[in-house]
């Protein structure tokens, strides 16, 4: 089975060695043609308007769009979760191109510029398998966060919220104490963080599992041909 990773910009080398130390096939994705091979895909951290237009440029939107609506499964890590989300609020003026498909809204620099950026150890019940840790260190970088959910999405983690990371709130988050920094909906996976710059790669195996389990659906038959 082969992962890709959109390789236009940002942390896209440290996914691959993450997925690699995995003993996965990984591919640097710069192409439409180039996805169709794939069985799952890591939109990484980096700038997400840079990446935008890259994508743009290079017109991967229409196959992004259909490797997500055939339910391939994604993960987007910080600048590649504002990709996915279906609405991001506090980008630049004139907007940028979003993937979407991810019901949910992103603030796209809720913990503040690149000085705010942090790291902290997130509870993650979701990782902890055969009684292992519940939790997880978490780098923040310039980090976007989750405002807003749909109820079919399910959310892995959540970070306590500190005044001075959480800089610029919209007005009525200001009375939150917590914020949604990872999530889970059918095949999109996204994290508000990079766990591809920590050696911990219980993150990447969570994510194989969705592509292989994404695999074995595909290959088993379909119901109609069973009773066919
Ligand atoms: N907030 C950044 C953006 O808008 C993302 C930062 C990151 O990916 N580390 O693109």
């Amino acid at each position: 089975m082969a992962v890709g990773v959109l390789a236009l910009q940002g942390s896209f080398n440290e996914h691959i060695a993450c997925l690699r130390k995995l003993g996965v096939d990984a591919v640097e994705i710069r192409k439409p043609e180039q996805l169709a091979e794939l069985s799952g895909l890591i939109i990484p951290g980096g700038e997400s308007t840079t990446m935008a237009k890259l994508a743009e440029k290079n017109n991967l939107f229409p196959a992004l769009r259909k490797f997500g609506s055939s339910g391939k499964p994604i993960w987007g890590t910080c600048a590649g979760l504002i990709f996915l989300a279906a609405k991001a609020v506090g980008v630049k003026e004139g907007g940028q191109e979003l993937l979407g498909g991810l019901d949910c809204t992103v603030h796209r620099n809720f913990f503040g510029s690149q000085i705010n950026s942090f790291e902290m150890e997130l509870s993650v019940p979701s990782l902890a398998s055969d009684g292992g840790a519940q939790t997880c260190r978490a780098v923040f970088i310039r980090a976007p966060a989750i405002i807003d959910v749909g109820s079919s999405v399910e959310v892995l983690a959540e970070c306590p919220l500190a005044p001075k990371q959480a800089v610029d709130l919209p007005e009525q988050d200001r009375s939150k104490d917590k914020v949604i920094v990872a999530v889970k909906q059918n095949n999109m996976l996204a994290t508000a963080f990079h766990p591809e710059l920590t050696s911990d790669l219980r993150w990447h195996q969570y994510f194989l599992k969705m592509v292989s389990d994404g695999d074995k659906e595909a290959q088993a038959p379909k119901t109609e041909a069973v009773l066919a």
